[in-house]
């Protein structure tokens, strides 16, 4: 009988990626260790700059969004912050659609703005109309399509085309497509980021984001700019990610096709004033929406009739099925509010009325549909008390 440790000589198989964790990465020689740095961006020398857990999913991911080249960061944030402070510095002009992350928004304006980089915010809905806003000093352009929260679809082929002529960077906050409904990096775009925390993790468990490019020179820049801002991202949440990303295709689907059948129930109802989704023939980003993108992902906006803060409470109050919270892009649905004066006091606002966001996960569409009948009943009937 062969002992069991004899089984320790054969290759060890699975179909699960490994977790490797290292702080410290371990050298052969002196030699190796004093050209440790020559190893990046691609290969391992510390680890702030990965192990090969982080290294097999940046490039599951390259190959999801049909790039060369990906940086895996803590957050989504952080890959939105990692791709500016890689390329943009003092003196320079940097152009942020008033519908980006609000967190890249701050950033830009709170802590870029005190380091004499001139920040400014144009109108979310743009196309060709850039080129007004380019100045000779002008490095990079950030996009989201559609907008966080407000959902203006910009044209981003347009955008980029100015972008190209003009020689400055383009970036793109990809994450309520996903790449399964458009790939950035093919329509030109120089950066694609992901908050990989949505619908990559899709479980509402993890903080995830990345960078995928296809520019050699900028992957090694941003390889740096990742490691000297210390963001490691944990091989643990690596493995999750790529956990999520075995059932990204079909969570994605599923929820598509539910968020639909709601957006479209939701929009014949008299107490919603407008659905803000792109994937309805009544939104305004329609037709380039439909030009540009394959799917429409499980994220979209509410706008109600008038009504006053304790309707609206009583609306968030009476969910059941839906959690509130921030975030998106999990197995569970949510909701969340964005009162007034945030919309009435944005640069290029869409509305000065509250808007309520919801995420579609994966419960049943005729249970989440009356979940949402008895909160805009409680609505009506604070609103209809109070006339
Ligand atoms: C959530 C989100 C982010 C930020 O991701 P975090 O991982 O929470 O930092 C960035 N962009 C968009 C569009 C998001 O929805």
């Amino acid at each position: 009988m062969k002992s069991t440790t004899s089984n320790a000589s054969q290759p060890f198989r699975s179909l699960s990626p490994a977790v490797m964790r290292a702080s410290t990465v371990v050298f052969d020689s002196l030699a190796d260790f004093a050209r440790r740095k020559e190893r990046q961006p691609d290969g391992y020398s510390y680890g702030i700059t990965g192990t090969p857990t982080a290294r097999e999913l940046e490039h599951r991911i390259a190959e999801l969004e049909g790039g060369a080249h990906c940086i895996v960061t803590p957050s989504g944030q952080s890959a939105l912050m990692t791709t500016v402070m890689g390329f943009v510095r003092g003196g320079d002009h940097l152009l942020v659609s008033a519908a980006c992350y609000g967190a890249l928004k701050t950033f830009a304006q709170k802590w870029l703005a005190h380091f004499n980089v001139e920040v400014e915010l144009y109108p979310p809905s743009i196309g060709a109309d850039i080129e007004k806003y380019a100045k000779p000093n002008t490095r990079m352009i950030c996009m989201e399509s559609p907008g966080t929260v407000t959902m203006e679809v910009p044209d981003i082929p347009a955008v980029v085309e100015v972008a190209k002529r003009h020689g400055v960077m383009t970036m793109m906050d990809n994450t309520w497509a996903s790449p399964l409904a458009f790939k950035p990096l093919e329509h030109g775009v120089d950066f694609c980021i992901e908050a990989a925390t949505k619908f990559f993790g899709g479980h509402s468990d993890l903080l995830a984001g990345c960078i995928s490019m296809n520019n050699a020179e900028y992957y090694a820049v941003l390889r740096e700019t990742q490691s000297i801002l210390g963001q490691q991202t944990s091989p643990d949440d690596c493995f999750l990610v790529m956990r999520g990303l075995e059932t990204l295709k079909v969570r994605f689907e599923a929820q598509s096709t539910s968020t639909l059948k709601i957006a479209q129930a939701l929009e014949q109802s008299p107490d919603v004033a407008q659905v803000l989704f792109p994937a309805l023939p009544s939104d305004a980003g329609y037709a380039i929406w439909k030009r540009d993108f394959s799917g429409s992902g499980c994220l979209f906006s509410l706008i109600l009739q008038e009504a006053g803060e304790d309707a609206f409470t009583a609306f968030f109050d009476s969910l059941k099925h839906f959690a509130i919270g921030a975030s998106w892009g999990g197995v569970h649905s949510l909701a969340a509010y964005y009162p007034a004066p945030l919309q009435a006091n944005r640069p290029f606002p869409l509305t000065d009325r509250p808007i309520i966001r919801l995420s579609i996960g994966l419960e049943d569409t005729n249970l989440l549909l009356d979940d949402l009948k008895g909160a805009l009943d409680a609505f009506r009937r604070v609103r209809n008390a109070r006339a």
